[in-house]
């Protein structure tokens, strides 16, 4: 399986890459990004012969039918990670809420967020390609909660990559920010910065461009790569989940083969729907994907009017802090999938220049073939979260926007699958907040008043980390960044 390039080729860009090039190195001509060249298909026969597998034989075929050039040991290896969630046979379990509703529980991993089941085998395939071309690579990641603690997570003590992680002192939950200052490993820096998410990702791109930054690293040898969802090495291991979440509605006996599914998902950068959309296409009995936002609708408008505008808006903070995302990366591949190459770069370019674009009536009705979308405002999710809670269901302010897309976006009375993406344990005074009131609360006292109302222990790996010792102490103003991840670096 080849990768090629959503906004065309430039001339000097190779033609074609494989999945471990387009893994080392995801920027593209023209500032696109890799998509596979075509899609395997999956038929009613694959699926059938997966309805009484494992996760990982079913993740491993799929991975098989891609034919990427990553050895099998590797991604045995890879898929073994797996065997540390919780439940070692069933690490995306699928929960029912009602006879219509089911959440797919992606936050079974050790970081208790979804970007666990893409980070955790990634960074292992990452890392053994780079020893197996015996090269170095440094990740850079800005963060506001959640991919940074995965990204630690996956990389820790891993050969030939080192990983620079940034967050806004302040801005990131207690418990985010206790994930990622007490991992302790000497290929992991993290550094607290003074300023907000903006300031931090703004210090970031300052450094992918900055000269004195890259000339240093090329005199140490060592390259760059991303682990955010630009990187289809993240989006390969996405697609299976959804594929997973069919099956196990089929071995519930809630569908049978081959009976249409809405997936529901909690939306940011689009990687978790983009993977919804590939398994459609691999073959997937899907009616419709809902795409679930928080205030920051700018998919909803996309979705339902053809319009992608950033004009008049900035970052809104909300609940649901993941999805507080303007510029959504994975729709460029949706956009190249459905309007091709020379389209997309059109396109992308206008957003890049305008920070707008509109679809003509025949793409927006292609668009709206496939997708559904709805936001949710706090407010909503917070009631949400409160009365899904009175039936007997918790969860985090992420997964309760797609509550919101359940009520206004379905047309058929076909069984629907929720992607959940946190723990309640990520997002702790939010959620005490809405069964309790209290407000204000920090992570401590939400999490205690939380196992108290629900009857539940508050998992281990959370409530370890306010005692353990925190090692990564690095707190600095933005213009001492590069400095400090160069001598680290040394
Ligand atoms: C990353 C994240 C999302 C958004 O997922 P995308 O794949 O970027 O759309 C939603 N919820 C949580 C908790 C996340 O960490």
């Amino acid at each position: 399986m080849k990768f090629i390039e959503t906004r065309g080729n430039d001339g000097q860009s190779p033609l074609q890459v494989s999945f471990s090039e387009a893994i080392l190195s995801p920027m593209s001509s023209f500032g696109g990004i890799y998509v596979p060249e075509s899609l395997p298909q999956l038929d009613a026969s694959f699926l059938e012969a997966h309805i009484d597998t494992s996760y990982k034989i079913l993740a491993k075929d799929i991975l098989t039918a891609f034919a990427i050039d990553i050895e099998a040991s590797v991604i045995d290896e890879a898929l073994d990670l797996y065997d540390a969630f919780d439940d070692s046979s069933n690490p995306a379990p699928l929960v029912k809420v009602n006879d219509d509703l089911y959440v797919s529980e992606l936050y079974h991993g050790p970081t208790r967020a979804f970007k666990d089941m893409a980070l955790q085998p990634f960074g292992c395939v990452l890392s053994s390609i780079a020893q197996t071309r015996d090269e170095n690579y440094l990740i850079l990641a800005a963060t506001s909660g959640d991919t940074g603690p995965a990204a630690l997570e996956t990389f820790k003590n891993r050969d030939n990559v080192r990983v620079a992680c940034l967050y806004p002192d302040g801005g990131t939950s207690d418990v985010q920010r206790l994930q990622m200052v007490t991992e302790d490993a000497d290929n992991l820096k993290v550094i607290g910065v003074h300023g907000d998410f903006d300031d931090t990702q703004a210090a970031l791109k300052a450094l992918l461009v900055s000269e004195s930054f890259n000339a240093a690293l090329k005199a140490q040898n060592i390259k760059l790569s991303a682990a955010n969802s630009v990187n289809f090495g993240r989006i390969i291991f996405q697609l299976i989940y959804h594929i997973h979440s069919y099956l196990e509605l089929v071995r519930q006996k809630a569908i049978e083969l081959g009976d249409k599914v809405y997936l529901d998902v909690p939306s940011g950068n689009f990687g978790n729907a983009l993977g919804g959309y590939y398994a459609m296409k691999m073959g997937l009995p899907v009616e419709k994907i809902l795409i679930a936002s928080n205030n920051n609708n700018v998919l909803t408008h996309l979705i339902n009017e053809g319009l992608y505008d950033t004009r008049e808006t900035s970052v809104i903070p909300t609940t649901s802090p993941a999805m507080d995302i303007l510029k959504s990366s994975n729709i460029e591949r949706i956009l190249y999938d459905l309007y091709g190459d020379k389209r997309t770069k059109e396109l992308m370019l206008q957003l890049d220049t305008e920070n707008y674009y509109q679809l003509t009536d025949k793409e927006l009705a292609m668009l709206q073939g496939i997708f559904v979308a709805d936001f949710c405002n706090d407010e909503e999710g917070k009631k949400y979260i409160h009365d899904t809670f009175a039936d007997g269901y918790l969860m985090d302010p992420h997964t309760a926007t797609c509550f919101k897309a359940y009520d206004t976006c379905r047309d058929k009375p076909l069984k629907t699958i929720i992607y959940s993406t946190a723990e309640w344990t990520k997002f702790s005074p939010v959620i005490a907040n809405a069964l309790t009131g209290e407000k204000d609360a920090h992570d401590i006292d939400a999490l205690q008043a939380i196992a108290k109302e629900a009857n539940i222990d508050i998992p281990e790996q959370i409530n370890a980390l306010f005692s353990k010792k925190v090692t990564q102490k690095t707190l600095i103003n933005k213009e001492d960044i590069e400095k400090e991840i160069l001598a680290f670096l040394k």
